[in-house]
């Protein structure tokens, strides 16, 4: 494993982090395993978030007992300091810890929500308070959007910062590097594009390579996930390598699913990152069978939307889900 420091935090942290995610649907025996793995590999910078359901419990189960050897980073999408004060509150006991290393805003969607955070009332106050009694060690920002990034830095408030980065999405890559030239931390989510990149460790690579990264955070749920994206970071990738998946990345364009999960639960029960992950197999993976015979074990798919438009709402890359599975319809419901 390749270690870095994490801005002005000041902690060593592995390049590969874990992203808490997708063992929202694991049982603790999974994760059990899977945070051997990571700490066996080397991983020690762990990220997760109240709004992940079960996963800061499933994770501060398997941390417990050896907190020393682990930096938990997780987050909160209350915007007002009580609310946040009761969320680091249950964070802390769902850890099983009494301080955590990285407390971040999390998703914070416009300029102006940001400066909400700020106001003496607001969520980030909470965190300041905690941080002076030593309950929370550093504070940072987690975002979709540019903007909200650009005025956090500007505000000098924030030890790290949290955006998109991979092979597909690189229009943050100035607020990388902005970050690293005021020694913030900077924490790649989404590093391997939510899987639709075929090479996922090539993709992990490809972030890597850039130097005003400090720690990219795949989601992983598996053991295999773990060896394969921890050997990426002492990995040099190849001028060949790059050009294939600059080249996959054009092909891919921008209308895709990231698998973050943000747009569930669909009231009519479809789990929507897994239609476009079954379809992304059956058109670009060429596992065509493969992709049908587990299309057809879900309970509800594609064919079963309501057109409801709550998904589209909370989708942070703004996607025309129902279109997009109208289209999952069309290649899989015939
Ligand atoms: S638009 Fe369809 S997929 Fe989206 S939340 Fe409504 S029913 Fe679910
Ligand atoms: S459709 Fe949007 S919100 Fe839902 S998992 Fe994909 S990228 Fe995330």
């Amino acid at each position: 494993m390749v270690y870095s420091t994490l801005g002005r935090t000041g902690i060593k942290v592995s390049r590969v982090g874990f992203g808490g995610i997708p063992i929202q649907q694991l049982n603790q025996n999974n994760v059990d395993a899977i945070i051997d793995k990571c700490l066996e590999m080397g991983i020690n910078f762990f990220d997760t978030a109240r709004g992940y359901t079960v996963s800061e419990g499933l994770l501060g189960n398997s941390f417990y007992g050896r907190r020393k050897d682990i930096y938990i980073a997780t987050k909160s999408g209350v915007r007002d300091r009580d609310s946040m004060l009761r969320d680091v509150e249950i964070s802390l006991k769902e850890l099983r810890t009494d301080y955590i290393d990285l407390y971040q805003l999390h998703n914070v969607g416009s300029p102006e929500e940001l400066n909400r955070t700020l106001r003496d009332d607001g969520a980030y106050k909470a965190l300041r308070q905690l941080k002076d009694e030593g309950v929370v060690k550093h504070i940072g920002i987690t975002s979709h959007k540019e903007e909200v990034i650009e005025k956090a830095l500007e505000t000098d408030m924030f030890e790290t910062i949290q955006f998109p980065l991979n092979v597909v999405e690189r229009q943050g890559e100035y607020l990388f590097e902005r970050a690293y030239e005021k020694n913030v931390g900077t924490i790649a989510m989404k590093p391997i594009a939510g899987g639709a990149i075929r090479d996922a460790q090539g993709a992990l690579k490809f972030i890597l390579d850039n130097p005003h990264l400090t720690v990219a955070i795949p989601g992983m749920d598996s053991v295999e996930q773990v060896i394969q994206n921890s050997q990426a970071a002492n990995m040099p990738l190849t001028k060949e390598e790059k050009e294939s998946l600059e080249k996959e990345a054009r092909e891919l364009g921008q209308t895709f699913c990231r698998r973050c999960g943000y747009c569930l639960p669909c009231p009519e029960g479809i789990d929507i990152p897994m239609m476009f992950l079954m379809e992304g197999y059956y058109t670009r993976y060429d596992l065509k069978d493969w992709a049908r015979e587990r299309y057809a074990t879900q309970d509800k798919n594609a064919s079963h939307c309501a057109k409801c438009g709550n998904c589209e709402e909370l989708c942070p890359y703004e996607l025309p889900i129902m279109d997009m599975l109208d289209k999952v319809d069309a290649i899989f419901g015939s």
